[in-house]
């Protein structure tokens, strides 16, 4: 019996449960508690309180929105002290079970409070009291009165104060009539090849529950795949819904535009943070109304309450954006997997480099594997070489074969493309005299030299003038934000020569313009996008072929669609070969298949040149040959001899303090606290270390790994010995990441 199946008897037999458990938006976390008891008030009809229902309870002298998790015969606390519901928000709609059964599902899984993970999913707008019909941030005079005179009337309906935030929401939205038509230059969905046939043919095959891993490289079609399997879905059922996530708000743009082309009697739901309060409230209001049946987001889109969800897709499925790095540490992918099984629907994880977890499950045969070998068209994948860095003689850190390449390509009117994947000018400032680097003060990093200003007249390279030039630049760090002016002098020595040590975007894009004067040069990176449209009008620019040299980060690898463009260049990739983290090559794999993938889309000879010093590592060779396959199944090998996950699964505790001794002290507490626990003899605790980044934002942090074969133990494990661990009331801060994706 499912949760909610099962929820709905206990509710069928209860006559008249005393207690509502509700969930709310309040810092418990740590205590393990989320869900409180309210009492049901007299007269009141059970029926008033289904699963889902927004109420407004007492919360120390104010009041709050919560919503109803379950029920209660008998209170937690002494029933004396627990409080009556004060009233029912009767133009909330009541959330679907099925979604709480995900929030459940998610709450043991993270070993988190449902609370944490249901409140947080939901718009602030609808989840704070302005949302009840008060002003906004200030409790209204009606919900005052309430407290003393319960206004929850039988059947739920309660007279509104004025407009809710609900209503609001709901006038937001226009009808589908009303709306925009579709941009002019969206061709009708195009006839499928005969492998996205073979594949769509498969996947409709499959009723109920299955994963599928969509595996194809970039340009292979697979979107257009996810859009005419999710067409089919749509089509078969007046009332479904489906849910397509995508890593990064960046990719959604383009995809809204061809959901709306595809779809035009269909209202598109889009969920994502960056969306204004008002909107993104309109648009989940919708999805949880059942009026938006197609519904694209980034990975919190996937807690969104759908009533009727039948389709998944899993964009990029592999990317580590998918997972929630605050709060409930949760992977969207691995809930949106859940979802799908709770509901017994399909879901499909596409991607060019599947993460190795998701390899893993299809080569034991648990997902089903489907692949698409061809790119579209006449479109083939770029010739890969390595070019030795050792002992070449680098201009602007730029080897002599990679400066031809990209001289040849931008004489023949082709575009190149340069990737390094680190913003700024210089990763850091360096005292030669004396060894002084720009260390963050707060963290355990140094400091970014930033370009803030373009140089007057040019380019200007003199890495020594960099200090005289201070006004123009400014230290900045990249995990806490901190800034300050570069010093004019050491300010250990007084040395007034200060070198900028490598090379960042902005560098790069200052070398290639001295390099290359007569050519157009464009960079793209977090700090272009900053400036709202930026990021935009250079990609637009770089299809219209207004630039004929980008630059850029990670932001240019995806999704994008560059006609001319035939020569990509890689820079700086070695640390990903040689890091402490044993998912770093993988990450490394993917990144660069990717980058590769945009060259030579429109047919034509292309070329991808990595600059390394480990030209005969083995990852370059499966790269040559765009083997993924290869490449994962040998890294599946190296796992399984080294006991890492897929084949073991993990989960960390970190802990941070002002000392790094403190947190050290309170991991090992916990340690000594693991044995002898149920399940312990089938888990492994490792000793606490310090994080590798042990300094954040002035705090120190560490962690303790803990890992199984078996998952089941892992989780058992778990959750015995964190009820142990909260009951020692810890004073240092800390939290758990279960299938943490940074070891
Ligand atoms: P992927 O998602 O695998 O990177 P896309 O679905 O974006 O690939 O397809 C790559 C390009 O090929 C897009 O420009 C798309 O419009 C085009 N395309 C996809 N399928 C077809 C098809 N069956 N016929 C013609 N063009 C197609
Ligand atoms: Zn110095
Ligand atoms: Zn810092």
């Amino acid at each position: 019996m499912s949760a909610s199946a099962e929820r709905t008897s206990a509710y069928a037999s209860a006559q008249r449960p005393g207690y509502v458990r509700v969930a709310l938006d309040v810092p418990a976390a740590q205590l393990g508690v989320s869900l409180f008891d309210y009492a049901v008030p007299e007269g009141c009809a059970a029926q008033t309180f289904p699963v889902g229902t927004w109420v407004v309870v007492p919360w120390g002298r104010g009041r709050r929105i919560g919503l109803v998790a379950g029920w209660s015969a008998q209170p937690d606390i002494d029933a004396a002290r627990v409080r009556p519901v004060e009233r029912v928000l009767g133009d909330a709609p009541v959330l679907p079970a099925a979604w709480f059964d995900l929030v459940e599902f998610a709450a043991r899984y993270y070993h988190r409070g449902a609370g944490e993970v249901a409140m947080p999913a939901i718009p602030k707008l609808l989840r704070t009291m302005s949302a009840a019909g008060g002003g906004a941030g200030r409790e209204s005079s009606d919900a005052r009165a309430g407290a003393s005179a319960p206004e929850v009337r039988a059947g739920g309906r309660v007279r509104r104060a004025r407009t809710s935030a609900f209503d609001r929401a709901r006038a937001r939205w226009q009808a589908p009539a009303e709306r925009v038509p579709p941009p002019a230059d969206e061709q009708p969905a195009p006839g499928l090849t005969d492998a996205q046939r073979g594949v769509l043919d498969a996947l409709r095959a499959e009723e109920g529950f299955a994963v599928h891993l969509l595996h194809g490289v970039t340009g292979s079609g697979k979107t257009e795949v996810y859009l005419h399997w999710l067409a089919e879905v749509l089509a078969r059922d007046a009332s479904a819904q489906v849910l397509l996530l995508v890593p990064e708000i960046a990719l959604t743009p383009r995809l809204h535009a061809q959901l709306v082309a595809r779809f035009p009697r269909e209202r598109v739901a889009l969920l994502h943070s960056e969306m204004a309060d008002a909107e993104r409230a309109a648009h989940w209001l919708a999805v949880a109304e059942g009026r938006a049946r197609v519904v694209l987001g980034t990975r919190l889109a996937v807690l969104a309450p759908f009533p009727a969800l039948a389709a998944i897709v899993v964009d990029e499925e592999h990317d580590s954006s998918y997972k929630q790095q605050e709060g409930v540490r949760y992977s969207a992918r691995d809930l949106a997997i859940a979802a799908a099984s709770q509901r017994r629907v399909p879901i499909v994880l596409g991607s060019a480099t599947p993460s190795l977890e998701t390899w893993f499950a299809a080569r034991r045969g648990r997902y089903r594997s489907h692949a698409l070998r061809e790119r579209i068209g006449n479109a083939v994948l770029p010739a890969v070489e390595c070019v030795d860095l050792s002992g070449a003689k680098l201009r602007h850190s730029l080897a002599p074969r990679v400066l031809e390449a990209i001289e040849a390509t931008l004489g023949r009117g082709e575009q190149a493309l340069v990737f390094v994947n680190r913003r700024g000018y210089a990763p850091v400032l360096s005292c030669a005299a004396c060894g002084w680097l720009s260390r963050c003060a707060n963290c355990s990093a140094y400091r970014v030299l930033h370009r803030i200003a373009a140089a007057p007249g040019g380019a200007a390279t003199d890495e020594r003038a960099v200090a005289s030039r201070a006004s123009r630049y400014r230290l900045v760090c990249h995990h806490c934000a901190a800034e300050q002016p570069v010093p004019r002098a050491c300010p250990d020595c007084g040395n007034v020569d200060l070198d900028a040590l490598g090379r960042g975007t902005q560098r790069l894009e200052e070398s290639l313009a001295e390099l290359f004067p007569r050519h157009r040069i464009a960079r793209l990176d977090r700090d272009v996008a900053r400036r709202r449209g930026a990021a935009q009008r250079v990609l637009d620019a770089a299809h219209a072929g207004e630039v004929d040299l980008l630059v850029g980060t990670q932001m240019l690898a995806k999704g994008h669609d560059f006609r001319r463009l035939a020569l990509v260049v890689a820079l700086d990739v070695d640390a990903g070969l040689y890091a402490a983290d044993f998912r770093a090559p993988e990450r490394l794999f993917a990144t660069l298949m990717q980058v590769a993938g945009r060259a030579g889309r429109s047919g034509g000879d292309s070329r991808m040149i990595v600059q390394t010093r480990y030209p005969g590592h083995p990852l370059f060779a499966f790269l040559a040959r765009h083997d993924y396959a290869g490449f994962a199944d040998r890294q599946l090998a190296e796992r399984r001899e080294t006991g890492l996950p897929p084949y073991r699964h993990q989960a960390m505790l970190r802990a941070e303090a002002r000392q790094l001794a403190d947190a050290l002290a309170f991991l090992e507490a916990a340690r000594a606290l693991a044995s002898g626990r149920e399940a312990s003899d089938e888990v492994s605790v490792f000793d606490a270390v310090p994080m590798s980044m042990s300094r954040l934002q002035g705090r120190e942090r560490a962690q303790l790994l803990v890992e199984s074969v078996r998952r089941a133990s892992l989780h058992r494990f778990l959750a015995d010995w964190l009820a142990a661990l909260r009951a020692t009331a810890p004073r240092v801060s800390w939290q758990l990441d279960v299938d943490p994706l940074e070891i």
